[in-house]
């Protein structure tokens, strides 16, 4: 699974952070991943990143299977 954020529509909220800190953070305001580029999420952090995306109050990530 990766995972993926269109900064376009990423406002900065930090709600995906706060719900799996492990698999998001914030840089400059924006949303970004634990890794650079296009993130591969490890297979222990799958169930986290998928509560991430859905908190996000902008639907700014992409969950790619
Ligand atoms: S919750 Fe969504 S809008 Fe907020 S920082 Fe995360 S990706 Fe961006």
């Amino acid at each position: 699974m990766k995972v993926c954020v269109a900064p376009d529509l990423c406002c900065g909220a930090q709600r995906c952070a706060e719900v799996a800190p492990e698999v998001y953070k914030i840089v400059d305001g924006f949303s970004a991943f634990v890794g650079a580029g296009d993130y591969e999420v490890p297979k222990e952090l799958e169930k986290l990143a998928v509560r991430g995306a859905r908190a996000c109050p902008e639907s700014a990530i992409t969950i790619i299977e």
